[in-house]
């Protein structure tokens, strides 16, 4: 069954296939910028590519399927929090890659098979500026930057249109943190491909042949595909917000620099919303997986809900989506309990993965699942339903964490038990109110009691 899913930059869906005589299908996805906790919304990026990244390997077989994923570790963010904390910025994106690397791991996201740098690759990045000087596609300002010039690439807006939309209005083209450096540029649309260095980038700089500075972000992405998967890849994603400037400019970059096609397929994801809003800190709707896991919300329950929507369609997310998916994971639990362990008709499942085929149709998928368990195990074996659980990356082994309870909860609690046996009822229910105003019920037994947080 061949995966099909839409080409943004084609615009019209396309079946993926590997284009390489080793059969390897080359797969990039932009990571993560690594200076603070990654969010829920990337998160949602990052499940449904490995949703994707299940469906290469079911389609092509495991080691068929190159996948890499960068770490963005040196740009104006991760410097300026290094700056803010007075620590060395090594240790900053160290602390946070960790970080990002435990959230997968609950999310049950598999781990690409390279996690390049950009750190590591500075001379990677060198190289490919010094063919864009040389071929003319960029050039050097007074201070030192290097620019790529975007009207020696033809090509230029046909990933975003950005030419039919926004070339007049240069200030939009000036991307994430090059605003700064307009008037360095000849040209408002030009982008940093290297920036010299300034005082607020302190010990972060290195030696090149335009003078000590750090690499522009998009050159890294550009870089790190070429030398982990070569001059031309299968397939480059990430969220609807890097199709401009981020993969435009990468576009532009590895064309000019390689004289070849640089991705045969594009895929952008769409956002998460939070109660119908942009994720913001300032609205306090950012939500990250340690606050989900303290409120006893399970990391799976999380990859869950993020599946339910489309990933081409904005997902609102809310609590209550977590609640519903923790039902359906137990659900899908006591389904797989009935099940032995071998002889089904594997065939069963089919319409499951013609959904996700069907450019990743999670909720479809999820809606042919339930009709599949609702109809009973007639016919089903572990292996073949394990095979579904595989693609949507579904671990039910992982059950809600207990929340840990606070100190005052437990004293309280304690004193209503005691209350309780002193057959102070009076007191004892005064003592359930202001557990249940604190946000936590008491479940009595005989001889015991139980501590739960109420849901949210
Ligand atoms: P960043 O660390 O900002 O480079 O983002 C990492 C990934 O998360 C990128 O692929 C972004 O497109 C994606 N992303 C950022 N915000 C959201 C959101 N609200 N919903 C879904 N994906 C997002
Ligand atoms: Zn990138």
């Amino acid at each position: 069954m061949a995966i099909q899913l839409f080409d943004s930059l084609e615009r019209k869906i396309k079946v993926l296939s590997p284009s390489h005589p080793d059969g390897v299908f080359r797969f990039y996805n932009c990571g993560p910028t690594v200076y603070a906790p990654a969010h829920i919304g990337n998160f949602r990026t990052f499940v449904v590519n490995d949703v994707l990244r299940r469906l290469l390997e079911l389609e092509f077989g495991a080691a068929k399927v190159k996948h890499v994923r960068n770490l963005t570790d040196v740009d104006d963010k991760t410097i300026r929090r290094a700056r803010e904390e007075g620590r060395p910025l090594a240790d900053v994106t160290k602390q946070w890659t960790d970080k990002f690397h435990a959230d997968c791991a609950a999310l049950n996201c598999l781990p690409p098979h390279v996690e390049p740098t950009a750190t590591g690759h500075i001379k990677e990045q060198v190289d490919m500026i010094d063919v864009l000087m040389q071929k003319g596609n960029a050039y050097r300002a007074a201070d030192g930057s290097v620019y790529f010039k975007v009207t020696s690439f033809a090509g230029y807006g046909a990933l975003s249109r950005v030419k039919e939309r926004e070339l007049q209005l240069g200030s939009a083209l000036s991307g994430k943190s090059q605003a700064a450096d307009a008037d360095e540029k000849e040209d408002v649309s030009d982008f940093a491909l290297w920036k010299a260095h300034k005082p607020d980038d302190g010990a972060n700089a290195w030696d090149s042949p335009w003078g000590r500075g750090r690499p522009g972000w998009h050159i890294e992405c550009s870089a790190m595909s070429k030398k982990h998967l070569g001059e031309t890849i299968d397939l480059h994603t990430g969220g609807v917000d890097l199709l401009f400037p981020h993969h435009e400019n990468e576009i532009a970059q590895s064309e000019c620099c390689n004289g070849s096609q640089f991705s045969r397929h594009w895929y952008h994801s769409e956002h998460l919303l939070v109660d119908g809003k942009k994720m913001s800190k300032s609205l306090g709707n950012l939500y990250t997986l340690d606050q989900l896991k303290e409120m006893g919300h399970s990391p799976m329950a999380l990859r869950y809900a993020l599946l339910t929507g489309h990933p081409r369609k904005q997902l609102n997310f809310t609590l209550d989506s977590l609640h519903a998916a923790e039902s359906a994971l137990k659900a899908l639990r006591a389904f797989r309990a009935t099940l032995p362990a071998v002889g089904g008709d594997a065939a069963i499942f089919t319409p499951v993965f013609a959904a996700l085929n069907d450019e990743l149709n999670t909720p479809g998928a999820f809606g042919a699942l339930f009709t599949i368990v609702n109809r009973g195990p007639q016919g089903i074996s572990l292996d073949s339903f394990d095979r579904v659980l595989f693609a949507l990356g579904l671990n039910l082994d992982v059950t809600t964490p207990k929340a840990e309870v606070p100190a005052e909860i437990t004293a309280l609690a304690a004193k209503r038990w005691a209350a309780k046996q002193a057959k102070d009822f009076a007191a004892a229910d005064a003592l359930r109110k202001e557990l249940t105003a604190a946000g936590w019920s008491m479940l009595d037994s005989k001889t015991d009691y139980k501590l739960e947080p109420l849901k949210k």
